[in-house]
């Protein structure tokens, strides 16, 4: 059994989180391979690593005295040797920082060092082998990742080494140039890893107890969702769930591995497992709800509209054109309705109203603006009957006026826009009929 584990900022904060994210790791022998992100907030309005090296990155930059900020920045992994009573020392690495700020390396550079100290740390930490990212996560020469070359030389690596630490977020191009992964991005390298030694599963230790059925800015302790597959996953997070890095599921898709959110500060909790199917029935109809605010329904009407041929090409290929995309298309026999984001859509408005009008002549065109999109997610939703029904008699009790439905035919989602104003009520409504009250 092999295990990668990677752990978030928060859990690699200080001396006390590393502490804790040793004894998990030493609790389990299958857990060889570990992603350490860079330190993190130790407490609500402090400062990240990654952000600390950023700002420093730019006064170098700007050709300014940055010695200071270096200091604050060795100060934190300083307190952290020293709390774990490490014999060790990072000075060196701090002089060859210095040199490459001054040698204006790149802001890619500067922010990489947060995952390659820690990680550094985490080895000695662990006697485990540290691995540097640079030589086996490769960017081509464009900066584009390259996930071929890596997986070669990762697995190539891995497989040599019984336990090993990789930092996260980080990799090269092949003349040595420092490339970062979007922020947050250690969970790709998580991914990756996991991929390269053909992992049972992929442990990804962060500050919660996994995915919840809602936002809990929204809804008052939502239940942790326990079981969820890749496909729901998608929908939810591109709904606005946000967990893990959205390039994180890819690797482990496609070769079949399990992910596992867990709770570096409640590790007896069994998180949220991310599968591709699962035959185990979720608690609740539902998985999760997620959604939006800041949309635009454009509401195009010409008679006869179904019988012309082209009608839907032309109106949106005139989106197309404008380079807008557009996220439901709910229709009527003679109108037609295009979702857009509204920051998207707003300065072109004019625009595309003109070459909709020009390209299909539709008897009007109004536009309706500060709209919410919900998604209501769950496979368990296929086989059970009334679920709409149940759905749209909460939000008509909670005085909510449904402005769009949508149900894609494989039953996992439905889809509804309200309006902004009703977006938080819409789904404390949907989550008291389907969670609290376990319809
Ligand atoms: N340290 C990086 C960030 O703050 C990457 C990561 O934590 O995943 O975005």
């Amino acid at each position: 059994m092999i295990k990668v584990v990677k752990f978030g900022g928060s859990s690699l904060a200080n001396a006390e989180q590393f502490t804790k994210v040793g004894n998990i790791i030493r609790g389990d022998e299958s857990r060889r391979y570990v992603v350490p992100s860079a330190p993190g907030k130790r407490f609500s309005d402090d400062i990240k690593v990654t952000d600390m090296l950023y700002r420093c990155y730019e006064l170098a930059e700007e050709g300014q005295a940055f010695t200071k900020q270096l200091n604050q920045i060795k100060d934190r992994y300083n307190e952290i040797i020293r709390g774990l009573k490490l014999d060790f020392s990072l000075t060196e690495d701090f002089e060859t920082i210095k040199k490459q700020f001054l040698a204006k390396a790149g802001s890619m550079y500067a922010a990489s060092r947060g995952e390659y100290l820690n990680g550094k740390i985490m080895a000695k930490y662990l006697g485990y082998e540290f691995v540097d990212a640079a030589n086996v996560i490769r960017f081509d020469k464009e900066g584009n990742f390259d996930a071929e070359t890596t997986q070669k030389l990762l697995s190539q690596k891995l497989e040599a080494s019984e336990r090993a630490v990789i930092p996260g977020f980080y990799g090269a191009m092949a003349n040595g140039t420092v490339v970062t992964f979007s922020r947050g991005g250690s969970d790709v390298t998580g991914s990756l890893v996991a991929r390269a030694v053909n992992a049972n599963l992929y442990e990804n230790w962060t500050d919660v107890s996994g995915f919840l059925v809602a936002d809990p800015r929204i809804v008052k302790d939502p239940e942790i969702i326990h079981t969820i597959t890749y496909t729901e996953l998608r929908e939810l997070s591109y709904m606005g769930a946000s967990v893990l890095h959205e390039e994180a599921i890819f690797p482990v898709r496609q070769a079949g591995i399990p992910i596992n959110i867990r709770n570096t500060n409640a590790p007896e909790e069994d998180g949220t497992m991310i599968v591709e199917s699962t035959c185990r029935i979720p608690v609740y109809t539902i998985t999760g709800i997620a959604g939006k605010k800041g949309f635009v329904a454009v509401n195009i009407e010409k008679d006869m509209m179904n019988s012309e041929v082209g009608f839907g090409r032309k109106v949106l290929g005139a989106f197309e054109d404008n380079g807008i995309s557009f996220e439901h298309m709910p229709s009527g026999i003679d109108t037609m309705t295009i979702f857009v984001h509204q920051d998207e859509f707003e300065e072109k408005e004019q625009k595309v109203i003109a070459d909709i009008n020009r390209a299909t002549h539709p008897d009007s065109i109004e536009l309706e603006s500060d709209l919410a999109l919900i998604a209501v997610v769950g496979r368990g939703m296929k086989s059970t009957r009334g679920t709409a029904g149940r759905l749209f008699s909460a939000l008509a009790h909670a005085h909510i006026n449904v402005k769009m439905i949508d149900q894609g035919s494989s039953e996992l989602n439905i889809i509804i826009g309200v309006r902004n104003d009703d977006f938080e009520d819409a789904i404390n409504a949907i989550y008291d009929i389907f969670v609290v009250a376990r319809l």
